[in-house]
């Protein structure tokens, strides 16, 4: 939504309410929102929605976990430079500061024609949008042996932030000195494309401050690194070299935990000390389970002017769950922009105001490449009403010269602000 739409749709519910929940609760409801999912996506659709509604729609958001822990930075807490601490911030600022209603559950099913769902605790709410972001889920039956190997808690993914990304640091550290890590990334497109090669970068970090005869081993289903490619591959030769090895085409099809083997569909078996086996992933299984998932079962459509599903009726999805538009990354800056796109959609269509046309959305992935030099890639991204689809800006964004400090500030600076936009 522009200023222009904003401001109309301000003016149409009174602004002196969009700032404060005080004021909120006086103006009379123009709807109902509930948004599944407290990550990138969902907090920031559910902060949106009650701005630019200024308070005039309700909202709920339904979330299990107690607070945000954000994978965004997560590899420098397996680099060793930061805590999980450091990751997580309070939900605390959404109901205090923007009136949103929070419950602590999970969603297990979505009734679309009666417009409700129906919480893991036994109840339902009612909609009239919905705004759904359960992120990813990990296809762990895609590689054989790999969900035992996880419960056992002996081969980790952490690919969503949390107890994993402690437990895989720990791995790191009781590894001796001449141990191989091995990192395994699944074909494209998964969450945070750069991230595997970050983390690559981290593990290698480590190593050469604390295991400097310590190996890492990056292999890849893909044909060749999918993010940055040739800025991760100088930093693997110039700062990493006899540390890092990157092989290409490794299609990860079975684990051995005990023996701690990773096997292929062609390439020879891989031993490591440390396995990080990433699988294949999908729309977070609320969206694969309801039938939003329309793409190959994998991928949820949606109308890319308001991220509604292409499966349901006044049903939106953001963030990793979406088919993406070309050259859209898998990431959390994409979520927050999806989100605003889509909590302006939807509080245009309650508050009965045009809809913006011209949807744009923004994109910034910084990587840690040791503890404190980074690059990034960055992008622009406006709707195409012909098209019906996102298309890069041309000239808008690309990617950094080389690893600098003063990157690493930047992205620093980048992870404080998301998260208070998200969250504050
Ligand atoms: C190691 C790593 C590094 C990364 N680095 C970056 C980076 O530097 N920059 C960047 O932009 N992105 C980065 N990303 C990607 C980013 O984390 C994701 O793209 C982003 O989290 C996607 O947001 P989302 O809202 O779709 O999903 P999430 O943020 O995962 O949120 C989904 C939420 O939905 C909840 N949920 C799921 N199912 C249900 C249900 N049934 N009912 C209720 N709630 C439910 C979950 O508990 C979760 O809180 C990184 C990812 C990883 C793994």
């Amino acid at each position: 939504m522009d200023r222009r739409h904003f401001l109309q749709g301000a003016a149409a519910v009174g602004i002196s309410g969009a700032f404060g929940c005080a004021s909120m609760g006086a103006a009379p409801s123009k709807g109902r929102v509930v948004v599944v999912g407290g990550g990138y996506g969902g907090a920031t659709a559910a902060k949106y929605v009650r701005l630019f509604s200024g308070g005039a729609i309700e909202v709920t958001m339904v979330e299990p976990n107690p607070a945000f822990v954000s994978c965004p930075i997560s590899n420098l807490v397996i680099g060793g430079y930061k805590t999980l601490a450091d990751l997580t911030t309070s939900y605390d600022a959404l109901d205090r500061k923007h009136g949103v209603k929070r419950l602590r559950d999970s969603v297990v099913a979505i009734d679309a024609a009666g417009k409700t769902v129906k919480l893991a605790s036994g109840g339902a709410l009612a909609y009239d949008k919905l705004i759904v972001a359960p992120g990813v889920d990990l296809m762990y039956d895609r590689i054989e042996g790999l969900q035992a190997a996880n419960a056992s808690g002996r081969i980790l993914q952490a690919w969503k932030a949390g107890p994993e990304t402690v437990a895989l640091r720990a791995q790191l550290e009781a590894m001796p000195d001449g141990g191989v890590y091995a990192i395994t990334i699944p074909e494209a497109p998964y969450r945070c494309p750069p991230g595997p090669y970050e983390r690559a970068c981290q593990v290698a970090s480590y190593f050469k401050r604390a295991k400097p005869r310590s190996k890492v081993l990056i292999l890849d289903a893909n044909q060749d690194v999918t993010s940055k490619g040739p800025l991760f591959k100088r930093v693997w030769a110039d700062q990493y070299k006899g540390i890092v090895e990157y092989r290409p085409q490794h299609n990860a099809v079975q684990v051995d935990a005990g023996a701690k083997i990773v096997k292929f569909d062609v390439q020879q078996d891989v031993k490591a000390d440390v396995l990080n086996v990433l699988p294949m992933m999908r729309a977070g299984v609320i969206a694969v389970q309801s039938g939003l998932a329309n793409v190959n079962g994998r991928w949820c459509n949606v109308d890319y002017q308001t991220f509604e599903s292409t499966a349901m009726r006044d049903v939106h999805v953001i963030g990793d769950s979406i088919q993406i538009a070309p050259l859209m990354p898998k990431s959390g800056h994409m979520a927050n922009s999806h989100a605003k796109v889509a909590a302006a959609a939807v509080t245009a269509r309650l508050l009965d105001i045009e809809v913006n046309p011209v949807p744009m959305l923004t994109n910034t992935c910084y990587s840690f490449v040791d503890d404190k030099n980074v690059i990034h890639v960055a992008s622009v991204h406006r709707y195409d009403a012909d098209k019906k689809t996102f298309l890069t800006v041309p000239g808008s964004g690309g990617v950094s010269a080389g690893p600098t400090d003063l990157e690493g500030q930047y992205a620093l600076s980048w992870a404080r602000n998301i998260w208070a936009d998200t969250l504050g």
